[in-house]
């Protein structure tokens, strides 16, 4: 039997990390763990990172009460853990007068949802904030209120800052089954060990429901829909500031184009059903979709630009709404589940309310050692000449840049790969350092990030993967194989 914890969080994306950032307030023994090697690989990796203003879902829900109190909370969170928060507001806009009645709703439903300066603007003011919106639109719904992440800084800020409070994460550990004993939850089996604990907090995603259902306590059901993003070359950020979309659907916001806080214009999402949790493809219909719709909002946009894009899944309930509860079944497990958008925006008001149902089992006591501050390592290439030349001085490794595109210098890599959430293959130094994210996406610097890695881990190069087990990049050096073919004749 391995450690015991009074808390588990089943998965590290922007939902668990930030419910085991807030619960590192109070005296409690927490662990993480997650499937994959590195945190933030669920949807929290595959998504717009907006802070959605509030103006969509309905009013009532849990949605539209924990997306405006997260638009509430972000600027405290980017100011204590150091990332970046841009905050440009967005638009919806209408093209025709046919179109005016449903700008009108979402007005209205974003003053009951509390959504602070929602107005509807003409296309000519709005024109005067975004000089290159389409001629023909000729209303739009302005919130200033919404903001831009990156949401992988974001997931790693909050990861850090647990780490640095005594929270424990296990990556590459998949919960394979819940321990229950007498209708109270008693750990978490998984493939690295069994960890028991008084509380679980089961915030794994698309997966909820199997979690939930391993404890018995299956109350809902998560149902896939995917969501393609295009992303385009840095040069060409310079079109847009804000979010431009259409009137949001039954289901979705409707996507539009955008600028991420990174400088990247990055169009979408498409929403699909699909069967398949693991289903993140990208089909060429979806790419043409996106291409098409969000062409209206920006049509002098250079198309030919786009650098990569992907998919990631929303994880649907039937209600549409988040199912945050502590289980009606076992006592102590609690569902932090269909979390789809705005799950982004909402998730410091997500951890804000676990705590509250934590604090309904038991009073929590605050540590007074608490500190809730983490400093990012400010990048070479954000840095002065004269920083530049300081950090060389100190260490040669600064003058060796790796990502060409991006500037990320081999110092940050190893900085990345000995962090407090160490990166351990290829996307997860992407993650920490955008080497890769650049505009060859990783065509001249992936192979020699795998040589880092595989010197800093005293691995060979061919144990060094993309994304974790299964995805490992070489198969050996070709003069071996070339000798072990000749070798078969
Ligand atoms: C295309 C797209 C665009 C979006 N855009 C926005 C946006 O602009 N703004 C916004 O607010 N929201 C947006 N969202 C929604 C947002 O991405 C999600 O609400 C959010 O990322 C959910 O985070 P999470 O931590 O709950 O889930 P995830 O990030 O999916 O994390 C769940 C974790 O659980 C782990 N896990 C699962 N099963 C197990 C197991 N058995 N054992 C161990 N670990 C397990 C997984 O590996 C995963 O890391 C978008 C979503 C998509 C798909």
């Amino acid at each position: 039997m391995g450690e015991e914890y009074d808390v588990v969080i089943v998965g590290a994306g922007i939902t668990g990390c930030g419910i085991a950032r807030e619960l590192a307030r109070y005296d409690l023994r927490i662990l993480v763990v997650d499937k994959e090697e590195d945190v933030c690989c669920g949807a929290s990796k595959a998504n717009n990172g907006m802070v959605h203003s509030g103006y969509e879902p309905k009013p009532g829900t849990l949605k539209a009460k924990l997306n405006v109190r997260g638009v509430e909370l972000y600027p405290r969170w980017a100011a204590e853990l150091d990332f970046k928060l841009v905050q440009t507001g967005s638009m919806v806009a209408a093209f025709s007068e046919e179109e005016l009645p449903a700008l009108e709703k979402f007005l209205e439903r974003g003053k009951v949802n509390g959504v602070p300066g929602i107005e509807i603007i003409s296309g000519d003011e709005a024109r005067k904030k975004e000089p290159n919106l389409s001629p023909e639109i000729i209303a739009v719904l302005w919130t200033p209120s919404a903001g831009y992440v990156e949401v992988q800084q974001v997931v790693l800020a909050l990861a850090e800052n647990a780490v640095a409070n005594g929270v424990r994460f296990l990556l590459g550990a998949e919960v394979t089954d819940v321990l229950v004993e007498g209708g109270r939850v008693q750990g978490v089996v998984t493939t690295r060990g069994t960890f028991r604990s008084r509380y679980v907090i089961n915030a794994a995603g698309v997966y909820a429901d199997k979690v939930a259902e391993m404890a018995g306590a299956r109350e809902f059901t998560i149902h896939p829909r995917r969501g393609t993003l295009i992303v385009f070359d840095k040069r060409e950020g310079k079109h847009l500031s804000c979010f431009i979309g259409a009137v949001p659907g039954e289901y979705t916001k409707g996507g539009g184009p955008m600028t991420t806080p990174d400088g990247n214009p990055l169009w979408g999402p498409s929403a699909i059903e699909v069967a398949d949790k693991e289903d993140t493809a990208v089909s060429a219909e979806d790419l043409r979709q996106v291409i098409e719709k969000d062409g209206r909002f920006i049509p002098n946009f250079p198309t030919d630009t786009v650098i990569t894009y992907f998919s990631g899944n929303r994880p649907a309930t039937y209600t549409e709404d988040f199912f945050i509860e502590p289980s009606a079944k076992v006592h102590g497990f609690v569902n932090v589940a269909g979390i789809q958008s705005p799950g982004v925006a909402s998730s410091p008001a997500i951890a804000e309310m676990v705590v509250g149902i934590m604090k309904e089992y038991e009073p929590l006591h605050e540590r007074p050692d608490f500190n809730p501050y983490r400093k990012r390592f400010v990048p070479f290439r954000e840095r002065s000449r004269e920083e530049q030349a300081a950090l060389i001085a100190a260490d040669p490794r600064f003058g060796h840049i790796i990502c060409r595109c991006e500037h990320v210098t081999e110092a940050e890599i190893v900085r990345a790969i000995h962090s407090a959430i160490p990166a351990r293959n290829v996307d997860a130094v992407k993650r920490r350092t955008r080497a890769g994210m650049g505009r060859c996406q990783g065509g001249f610097c992936g192979p020699r990030v795998a040589a880092i890695l595989a010197r800093e881990l005293g691995v060979p190069v061919t144990a060094v993967t993309k994304k974790g087990p299964g995805s490992e990049l070489f198969a050996g050096r070709i003069e071996d194989l070339r000798l072990e073919k000749g070798a078969a004749k």
